[in-house]
């Protein structure tokens, strides 16, 4: 069965405003007007990319439309649900920690990236795709119940979640974020919820500030459903894979989980300008293909995975590629920077990097074996 591929023109609308990088110009304070870092080039790249090189034939297209009030609400508060809609109503304004900006229509644009990840699951629930890649914009996963943080509006991974479990009758759910900061959103959401497994792999203390840590292990009814692995700066290809054999694989093989939801972040990339990871298109292959097999063995192939960061505009389109490949399976494109990575490919697992990747090993046996 084929791979499914939710994609949008308004995704690539979403205004994050004239800023440097994090911050909105202010001349007068000597930031000069240009680009916010979470803007559409990457994307747009990605897409077109797809899009030349032919692999969007081999893909199921589905039209994404806005999430309903319903869908929102088993997330989000209705008091932050107004508020993006204020905001957005008044031309601009932030979703709620001062980095997450939302510009006009971007409300509705959320809405639609929330309510295209809940028709590609739907997809998956009812056979139409195995599994698919949703390239959405505003990202998610640092979205909590009641505020935007980090670039991210609504948490679009976690209102198809709950949309799995109550209308597609998916009850279980693993989350795997491997974008290089802490799914910490996702996480606060289904914190206590022993339904959602959520493991995410990340920079140590990068975004959101001292949250992340191993520690975080979920509460009451959830204790032992959320596992994180905070990898120390500079982890490349053999660190994260050494985190998907110890941590993440056996998780979801304990867990066995109805569908398998995968934040797809690509900042954890060599050149990305927001964290200090070295992955490369390969890593990202290799980790796609883990957690394809996964899906194979667990539960009918059903992987849905949904964008969140990767803000380098000429490498994140290839890893975004990869990624997708391996979804469809099948034949690989070689990454064109394949020699230019290649030393980073070939980064040994260090010591101090597989000492926090035991550490979080040795939590999954929390997780109480499904039957
Ligand atoms: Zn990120």
């Amino acid at each position: 069965m084929p791979t499914g591929y939710v994609h949008h023109p308004l995704f690539f609308w979403h205004d994050t405003g004239t800023s440097a990088g994090l911050l909105p110009a202010d001349p007068l304070a000597g930031i000069q007007p240009g680009a916010h870092v979470e803007a559409a080039e990457a994307k747009r790249r990605a897409h077109e990319l797809i899009h030349a090189c032919g692999l969007l034939r081999d893909l199921v297209v589905i039209e994404p439309r806005e999430a309903t009030m319903t869908e929102l609400l088993r997330v989000h508060t209705g008091d932050y649900v107004q508020h993006v809609k204020n905001q957005s109503d008044r031309g601009g304004g932030d979703a709620g920690d001062g980095f997450s900006p939302v510009g006009r229509g971007s409300y509705a644009i959320a809405r639609l990236a929330a309510g295209g990840l809940v028709e590609l699951v739907t997809a998956v629930a009812e056979g139409e795709v195995t599994n698919g890649y949703a390239l959405l914009r505003p990202p998610g996963h640092h979205a909590t119940a009641d505020t935007g943080m980090g670039f991210c509006v609504f948490n679009s991974i976690a209102v198809a979640a709950r949309h799995a479990q109550t209308e597609l009758g998916l009850t279980r759910i693993a989350i795997v974020d491997i974008d290089a900061h802490h799914g910490n959103g996702t996480q606060s959401i289904f914190y206590t919820d022993p339904t959602v497994l959520t493991v995410s792999l990340h920079q140590a203390d990068c975004f959101p500030p001292d949250s992340g840590w191993t520690r975080e292990n979920g509460a009451g009814d959830g204790s032992g459903y959320a596992l994180n692995v905070p990898l120390p700066a500079g982890t490349g290809h053999a660190g994260y894979l050494h985190t998907m054999h110890q941590v993440v694989l056996p998780a979801l093989d304990r867990f066995r989980p109805d569908l398998i939801l995968v934040a797809a972040g690509f900042d954890a990339s060599v050149w990305d300008p927001m964290a200090r990871q070295v992955l490369t298109a390969d890593s990202y292959r290799a980790m796609t293909r883990l957690l394809v097999d996964a899906a194979d063995r667990l539960c009918h192939g059903r992987l849905v995975a949904a964008h969140e960061g990767g803000y380098n505009p000429w490498y994140t389109p290839f890893c975004i590629r990869a990624f997708i490949e391996e979804l469809r399976g099948g034949a690989a494109t070689p990454d064109p920077y394949e020699a230019a990575v290649a030393r980073y490919a070939a980064a040994p697992l260090l010591p101090h990097q597989r000492e926090v990747i035991d550490e979080a090993a040795q939590l999954i046996e929390r997780i109480h074996p499904a039957n």
